[in-house]
């Protein structure tokens, strides 16, 4: 039987010619080739939009070209001309929109009015702006805590929606601020506080060109951070090691074409990038780096025994770090047996990554979701800090520790106040700013906002961007509580699955996207800020004219809601509204690190925030760099998997045609895949364990005992080169199988990296 129709050829390089098609035709199908293509020459530059895509940083001299095929999808996205208005929701009702795919409805295009839900003809009609604000208003008001209402925030808001949010809904009473970062790097922020003192990335886009080694663990940046691709290039170019540590063999991390390099182009020729793949079982990063470590302590008693120099940075460890004993301890009271049991690698590999580490001077180690989103995620990003702490790879040139952010502004949304948990300083200094008592109680993050929409305590959800209801997991509970909500409203820029599950009242209501002049009242066209993953805070001004006149800025929606609920006696929402500068002196007042904001972000890309870690200043517990010494876990997911019969590790991720839940296409061309979504990617030495072949149907069974049922209906088997026990596919789709009831240890996240599931053959032929 011949191959299945929908698995063809993988890309030789990512990148490339590949990069360049698939661009084209992005843009043509947006409708809008012409002024997609003017617009990108504006991306990332200092006088241009920041993409709306991820958190890479740009750089200090950077090309005309400061972008990648996923900047391109996300500005062809935004800038199509296809419109979603009251009478497209006047031949379609939500009932019937619900059974469309993801991608059939971000097809649809743009949102163009402010809409609400009719119960009666089951679909959204117009209203006015002041209409929605005062009803949204109203039922917040109404409610008898405000408590009860739970505030999400997607990590595409800017600086100034987010500062103005947290402001309104902390007047309005509640921490209730569920966001994006809880279910990604949640775990990151934790254990970075924990070891080094600040819950974010120490290095900057420069570190990248001194570095002699850079290990990039649980990380797929060819399709999640593109332009990161370009960095690791220039470092392999120079000679330095790229050692990759990915149950996943992802193409960007093996080749990469640079389309700015013409020999490249023009010869089809490509740039190996990791000098060191290994494919680490599901959840093994922890004890892979445990296992370097043990290698490292032993190569230095070796070389003492042998009289040669430590192979350990004693200047550092003496003046800036506690712990290393008990840490040295813990190391080596852990076997290789479970290192090597657990990780999936053996004893000799993790010696040879060892003396990588050992001959470099400058190291840096990147991570993502293939770190965060496991039970254990907080101890692995600890034992990262504690391993690079051994040879003083944290605050000098060319090193450090890098969690590689999602969205654009995820990263700038916390720094601005987005947190369940706020400091007490930030809450002193509102309330010294504003005079009136700030909520001290600590709120709810994403899992707890939705146990709350699900018992009935929560009866109402604002959404500021993003998908919900597409991006958390259990999605069939997750449709039950937005269901329950007395209140729903989703700023958005495009139809998704969150809008309809309409509360009681439900409201969508459109806003400028980013690539999207927003003039105030006055014609000014006003500038936000972002921050990426190296803490650069820079300017964003749209260039494009918005898809409708209707559509307001994030900022002016949230101001018309706040001014409708809490007033403006306090803060004058309307003139913030119509001059971001103001909000922008108001953080310059109450968050330290942005004096001279104003000033400072209209300088060409912006400022870097400071880092106390530059200076190798600790603000943890101890004032020193925290060495910690936690056990490996007993038994990883795949551990588990790997002792019984028929049961899998899942892992969900992106195919390279998606950003996040929205899903731009329907091929994955580094992968092989090509129109077809649901998938899963199976070890063809596991096929018979299934009882399936290529392209076969099954239906994926969730195996977490928790007294729900959760089937993945009608997925299509690939084969594919994963760890043993291990099987991959796409989310939101599968985030049907991933439980409420796991989550990481103190981040809270979904472990949507290390899913319990096992097969039987579909009961359907067709897609569910
Ligand atoms: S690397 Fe990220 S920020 Fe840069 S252009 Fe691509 S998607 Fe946008």
């Amino acid at each position: 039987m011949g191959k299945p129709e929908f698995i063809g050829k993988k890309s030789k390089a990512a990148g490339g010619w590949g990069a360049l098609r698939s661009c084209g035709k992005k843009l043509l199908a947006s409708g809008a080739p012409l002024s997609g293509a003017v617009a990108m020459l504006k991306a990332n530059q200092p006088d241009g939009f920041d993409c709306p895509g991820c958190a890479w940083g740009d750089p200090e001299h950077g090309s005309s070209f400061e972008f990648c095929e996923n900047g391109v999808k996300a500005v062809a996205w935004e800038a199509t001309d296809k419109r979603v208005g009251p009478d497209f929701f006047a031949r379609h009702t939500v009932s019937q929109l619900r059974t469309w795919t993801d991608y059939e409805l971000e097809q649809q295009g743009r949102l163009t009015h402010p809409l609400r839900y009719d119960a009666s003809k089951d679909t959204y009609v117009k209203a006015t702006w002041d209409e929605a604000f005062a009803e949204i208003g109203g039922i917040l008001k109404g409610l008898d805590s405000p408590d009860r209402a739970e505030f999400y925030t997607s990590g595409r808001a800017s600086n100034e929606a987010a500062y103005l949010y947290q402001l309104f809904v902390r007047l309005y009473g509640t921490n209730n601020f569920p966001d994006c970062s809880n279910m990604c790097h949640e775990a990151s922020g934790i254990a970075l506080e924990a070891a080094v003192g600040i819950g974010k990335g120490t290095v900057t886009l420069e570190d990248f060109e001194k570095a002699d080694a850079i290990f990039v663990i649980g990380q797929n940046p060819g399709t999640n951070h593109p332009r990161m691709l370009g960095d690791l290039r220039r470092a392999a170019l120079r000679g330095a090691r790229v050692a990759v540590f990915n149950p996943v063999r992802e193409k960007g991390l093996e080749r990469f074409a640079d389309p700015q390099d013409k020999l490249e182009m023009l010869t089809g020729g490509s740039t190996a990038i990791a000098s060191e793949y290994y494919q680490v079982n599901v959840g093994g990063d922890m004890a892979a780096i445990r296992g370097m470590a043990k290698a490292v302590f032993a190569a230095d008693d070796a070389a003492l025994s042998e009289g040669r120099p430590s192979v350990l940075d004693h200047g550092f460890l003496r003046q800036h770090t506690s712990g290393l004993a008990e840490y040295r301890a813990a190391v080596e009271a852990t076997s290789w047996e479970l290192i090597e049991h657990q990780s999936g690698l053996s004893r000799s590999q993790l010696e040879h990554l060892a003396q990588i580490y050992i001959e470099s001077d400058r190291t840096i180690c990147t991570w993502a979701m293939g770190v965060t989103q496991h039970r254990h995620s907080v101890a692995t990003i600890r034992e990262i800090a504690s391993f690079m702490f051994l040879r003083g790879n944290v605050g000098r040139p060319g090193t450090g520790l890098c969690p590689v952010r999602g969205h654009s502004n995820v990263q700038g949304d916390r720094t601005v106040g987005i947190n369940e948990k706020p400091p007490a300083a930030f809450l002193d200094a509102l309330e010294k700013e504003l005079g009136v008592a700030m909520p001290r109680r600590h709120g709810h993050n994403v899992l707890a906002a939705i146990g709350a929409m699900l018992d009935g305590t929560a009866q109402a959800f604002i959404g500021l961007g993003g998908n919900f209801a597409r991006a958390t997991p259990d999605s069939a509970l997750i449709a039950k509580a937005m269901r329950r909500q007395k209140l729903t409203v989703n700023i958005a820029t495009k139809l998704n699955h969150s809008h309809l599950l309409p509360g009681e009242v439900s409201y969508v209501l459109p806003c400028l996207g980013r690539t999207e002049i927003d003039r105030n009242a006055k014609g000014v066209a006003q500038i936000v800020t972002v921050e990426d993953s190296m803490s650069m805070v820079h300017g964003s001004g749209g260039i494009n004219k918005p898809a409708s006149p209707e559509l307001r800025s994030e900022v002016g929606i949230i101001a018309g809601i706040a001014a409708a609920t809490v007033g403006s006696e306090v803060v004058d929402w309307p003139s913030l509204a119509q001059n971001y500068d103001g909000i922008r002196d108001l953080i310059a007042r109450t968050i330290p690190g942005f004096h001279g904001y104003n000033e400072r972000v209209r300088r060409p890309r912006g400022f870097r925030l400071y880092n106390a870690v530059d200076h190798r200043v600790w603000n943890t517990a101890t004032q020193r760099a925290t060495f910690s010494s936690d056990a490996l876990p007993r038994a990883t997911e795949h551990q588990q998997a790997l002792g019984e019969q028929g049961l899998f590790v899942l892992q969900t991720f992106r195919s390279h045609d998606q950003y996040n839940t929205t899903v731009y296409g329907l091929d994955d061309r580094y992968r092989g895949i090509y129109g077809e979504r649901r998938v899963v990617f199976v070890n063809p030495d596991d096929l018979a364990e299934i009882g399936a072949s290529a392209g076969d149907r099954v239906d994926i069974i969730g195996r977490h005992d928790d007294g729900h049922e959760r089937i993945a209906e009608s997925f299509r088997v690939v084969p594919y080169d994963l760890p043993r026990g291990s099987v991959a596919g796409y989310y939101p789709e599968l985030n049907v199988l991933v439980p409420l009831s796991t989550a990481g240890e103190l981040s809270d996240t979904p472990t949507s990296k290390s899913v319990l599931v096992s097969f039987r053959p579909a009961l359907q032929r067709d897609a569910a």
